[in-house]
């Protein structure tokens, strides 16, 4: 490697959500940037004035900062090479093109769409690959004149000079292609705009990218854009195109899948670093072998010679499973603090958090945290604390709870929640201690009915941990009432007579 400095870029067409697919392509570029000490400049590709909105700028700039992929320069950011919206760049892209038309290296073309489709139409019928002809590389200024005087506005072609086209591409290694297989292609269309494989190489040469990393989609293009930046003199940057990603039928990754999009991730619930990290494995593997990494971690190891060529494929349970390890990879209160939002929308939580509704909320996530794989999965987890039940028990349960001996563990142990603060540490064992000893119940004999009582369900979470919560969670006046364990018990007391 030189010893330019590294310059790399993240290129979306705002168009829509981020996906992971093109997100990985901005991890991948970042993570070089960052590892190499570059610069990771970011780039709105928003020619397309149907599809490209302001709302989807905005969520892909919300989408990159939720997932800590911070850019050095563009929108926002600013830099001196602005602007880092395309739409602001015409007046670039138009010199750009004069000066190629000026060199004799470029030429209108006034063919109408309709001549261009009858040419399509015939290679298509003659079983050919569709090359423009030429037809307007020979035209004489009076029959361009007279073009003109028809009020017609021409397309900027690039005049190819027909030979082999080469670069390396550090994932794929060499490619070569002639001209011939893509003829004199358009760089301005009438109106003026740039086509994408026209204004990215006067983008990235301008902003002195030194390596274009993006996805496999473009290698088809590459080719063209090399020998655009060989008409220019300018140096050619080098490329690193990344494997399409795969959904687990084998098919490209696509809304078939389940929405893929940065957007949804965070909805249900996937913390941002684990999204990182899923990603970096998409394409990439830690030479040890390890799979959870932290970003810091990644920021060691990425080398982009380490990128695979074989396609990635995306699998949901790997990443819950990297999420599960990341949550519990928080501390209390980060893991809280991530939690919170979901429970906070589902009610159970008020806005303003009192500093005893965050240590409580804290102990709650250490409790959950071992039953969930995503952040949302909090809200049902958190069920066994801010729901209760008795009369959807079913029968059997009553009829167990109506054995005497268990009726008597349950009446005991109302009685020690009424006398005692089961908020303290080590309380519940105490209490379920004294219960053994006093009545001689012990084991399933003593902690099933226990259990059955306190949240009217067989199974659930560690009642060393639940018990203390429920007590201190019914004294914070949340906005769904957490019922205390004296309350529980007395109320499924109450039912049995
Ligand atoms: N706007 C293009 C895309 O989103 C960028 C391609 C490139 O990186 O050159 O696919």
């Amino acid at each position: 490697m030189s010893d330019t400095p590294i310059r790399v870029r993240f290129a979306p067409s705002p168009t829509g959500h981020l996906h992971l697919g093109n997100v990985r392509t901005a991890l991948f570029n970042w993570l070089f940037a960052r590892r190499n000490g570059g610069t990771f400049i970011l780039r709105l590709e928003d020619t397309d004035a149907v599809r490209s909105t302001q709302e989807s700028v905005e969520s892909v700039l919300e989408d990159l900062r939720w997932l800590g992929l911070t850019w050095d320069e563009g929108p926002e950011a600013g830099g001196a090479f602005g602007p880092y919206r395309q739409t602001e760049r015409y007046d670039l892209y138009a010199a750009h093109a004069a000066k190629l038309l000026d060199e004799g290296k470029a030429y209108r073309c006034y063919c109408t769409q309709e001549e261009l489709d009858a040419g399509r139409e015939a290679a298509k019928a003659a079983g050919r690959t569709y090359i423009y002809p030429g037809t307007c590389r020979r035209l004489s200024e009076d029959a361009r004149h007279a073009q003109e005087a028809q009020g017609r506005r021409p397309s900027i072609r690039l005049k190819m000079a027909p030979h082999t086209v080469s670069f390396t591409d550090l994932v794929r290694g060499h490619v070569s292609i002639h001209t011939q297989t893509f003829g004199d292609w358009i760089l301005t269309r009438p109106d003026g705009s740039p086509t994408y494989n026209f204004a990215v190489v006067v983008d990235d040469a301008l902003m002195g990218v030194t390596h274009v990393v993006r996805g496999e989609d473009h290698l088809t293009n590459t080719p063209k854009q090399v020998a655009l930046y060989e008409a220019f003199g300018y140096r050619v940057p080098s490329f690193a195109h990344l494997s399409m990603i795969l959904g687990p039928d084998g098919g490209k990754l696509s809304k078939r899948h389940g929405d893929v999009s940065v957007d949804a991730l965070r909805a249900r619930g996937f913390l941002p670093e684990a999204v990182i990290n899923g990603l970096a494995l998409m394409g990439w593997a830690d030479p040890g072998g390890q799979e959870v990494l932290s970003v810091r971690e990644l920021l060691e190891r990425f080398d982009l010679s380490r990128v695979t060529k074989a396609a990635a494929v995306f699998d949901e349970a790997k990443l819950k499973y990297l999420n599960r390890e990341h949550m519990k990879a928080l501390s209390a209160s980060a893991l809280a603090g991530a939690l919170a939002p979901y429970l906070r929308a589902a009610g159970r939580l008020p806005d303003q958090m009192s500093h005893d509704i965050e240590a409580w909320m804290e102990s709650l996530a250490l409790l959950i945290v071992e039953r969930i794989e995503t952040l949302a999965d909090g809200v049902s987890a958190s069920d066994p604390v801010f729901e209760f039940h008795p009369e959807g028990m079913t029968e059997a349960h009553w009829e167990s709870l109506r054995e005497p001996e268990a009726r008597a563990v349950v009446a005991a142990f109302a009685q020690r929640a009424e006398t005692t603060d089961l908020a303290q540490p080590g309380a519940f064992k105490a209490a379920a201690a004294a219960i053994k000893e006093a009545l001689g119940a012990k084991g399933k004999a003593l902690f099933h009915p226990i259990r059955l009582a306190l949240t009217a369900a067989d199974t659930g979470p560690d009642l060393d941990r639940l018990v203390p919560l429920l007590e201190r969670g019914s004294k914070l006046g949340l906005p769904v009432p957490v019922l205390g364990p004296a309350q529980r018990v007395n109320r499924v007391l109450a039912m049995l007579d």
